[in-house]
């Protein structure tokens, strides 16, 4: 039968990073016919330059912290599915705190997450040998999430793929979406690529940090900019390193909006051996140069943090660009301004962890289901259709 011929699909996705791999798996698991389109491979993009944290630690209450603690359960029940295959780790993070003062804030955040279900111990500086016996003497003290997990993030957007294709899913990689198609009504009716054209009643926008560039193709303004993050990564070692473990200004470097650089090293050991140590936050547009003040900062806290690291080689370093919207929150379900066009984007540093929630999400409103979340918080026309700033540019 001829491509032109064939009945619509229920919804094309745009990316095939682990968010559009979990909208697909979502998807195709509910009983709708779905296609992933890519332009490159699977994972391709800023999910292959992920670390693969899934963190409640870090989030203030609020519509984020509601994503992430449902993604949480989500990926629980992924793991089981999907097995050891996605290397998740249920292996909890250890937040530590310099000063008393520090030590205080922390506290207080916990007290503020605990009333949104979030589960955090208290740990006096002497006891956090226990958890850690190569973090660095005298530090203050510090919190325990349990809730906090890993994986590795491309072989999670695989795996999730590979499900979705169990369930009949269909996907395209090495094909640009060059052209959203709508109706005469104003609604979407499926993409066109380099090579094919889609038929579909339904357009979800996984395109990551390039959600901006898809939104443009449907004729709507969603300010998605680059954040460049780097990491390090060491020679494989012995576990030294046995959870999750940064200090306190992590959390606040996440929250900020600056464009100048912020480093404060996340310390993990993975399965395989080497010790990841990120990441670093600054808004320089796509700039690929390796930046060697940056991959010393991050080195150097690390090895504040586990003196060990001092006498570890380093591998090798990476950068990814994280999909940022001005408000930290991500775009997420039914665009008003175009029937038919959903936006699952803009994760920024948290869209390994955030992906299930997002894909489940879109599916419940692909599906005539209400959401089990309020998505106002994610809702793309929250930045008007004011062009500036969308150019990259810091
Ligand atoms: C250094 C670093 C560390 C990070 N650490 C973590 C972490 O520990 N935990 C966490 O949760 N998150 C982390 N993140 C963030 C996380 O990696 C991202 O939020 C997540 O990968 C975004 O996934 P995505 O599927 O939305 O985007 P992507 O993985 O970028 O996927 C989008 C895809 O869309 C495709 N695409 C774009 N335009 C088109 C088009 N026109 N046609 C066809 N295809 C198109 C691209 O090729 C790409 O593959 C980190 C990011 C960085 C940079």
């Amino acid at each position: 039968m001829d491509q032109h011929q064939r009945p619509p699909l229920d919804v094309v996705v745009v990316g095939a990073g682990v968010v559009g791999a979990a909208c697909a798996y979502y998807a195709a698991r509910a009983g709708l016919t779905v296609a992933v389109v890519d332009r490159g491979p699977v994972a391709g993009g800023t999910t292959g330059a992920g670390e693969g944290n899934l963190l409640v630690s870090d989030k203030e209450p609020g519509p984020e912290l509601d994503l992430a603690l449902l993604s949480t359960r989500l990926w629980r029940e992924l793991a089981e599915e999907l097995g050891t295959a996605v290397e998740y780790e249920p292996k909890g993070g250890l937040v530590v705190a310099a000063t008393s003062a520090r030590q205080d804030a922390l506290r207080a955040f916990a007290a503020e997450q605990a009333e949104c279900g979030v589960t955090a111990e208290e740990i006096p500086g002497g006891r956090l040998h226990e958890l850690e016996p190569h973090l660095a003497p005298g530090l203050a003290g510090g919190f325990l999430y349990p809730q906090d997990a890993q994986v590795q993030p491309a072989l999670a957007a695989a795996h999730l793929l590979r499900a979705a294709r169990r369930d009949g899913a269909v996907l395209h990689t090495g094909e640009t979406v060059r052209e959203v198609l709508t109706g005469p009504d104003g609604a979407v009716r499926g993409v066109v690529t380099d090579r094919r054209r889609l038929a579909a009643a339904a357009v979800v926008n996984a395109a990551g940090t390039w959600g901006g560039e898809l939104a443009a193709l449907a004729g709507v303004h969603l300010p998605v900019l680059p954040r460049r993050g780097f990491v390090l990564v060491t020679e494989p070692l012995p576990r030294i390193v046995r959870r999750k473990v940064y200090a306190a200004d992590y959390v606040a470097d996440v929250a900020s909006g600056s464009a100048a650089l912020q480093t404060s090293a996340v310390v993990e050991g993975t399965p395989g051996g080497p010790v990841l140590i990120g990441a670093s936050r600054e808004r320089v547009g796509f700039d690929r140069t390796l930046s060697v003040e940056v991959l010393h900062r991050l080195a150097a806290q690390a090895a504040a943090l586990f003196p060990v690291l001092a006498r570890v080689s380093v591998m090798r370093a990476y950068r990814g660009f994280r999909p940022y919207l001005p408000d930290h929150l991500p775009a997420i379900g039914a665009d008003p301004r175009v029937p038919g066009l959903y936006h699952a984007c803009g994760h920024e540093g948290a869209g390994i962890g955030l992906a299930p929630a997002t894909g489940l999400l879109i599916t419940e409103q692909l599906t005539g289901k209400a959401p089990a979340l309020d998505l106002a918080p994610f809702r793309a026309d929250r930045f008007g259709a004011d062009r500036s700033g969308a150019d990259g540019a810091p």
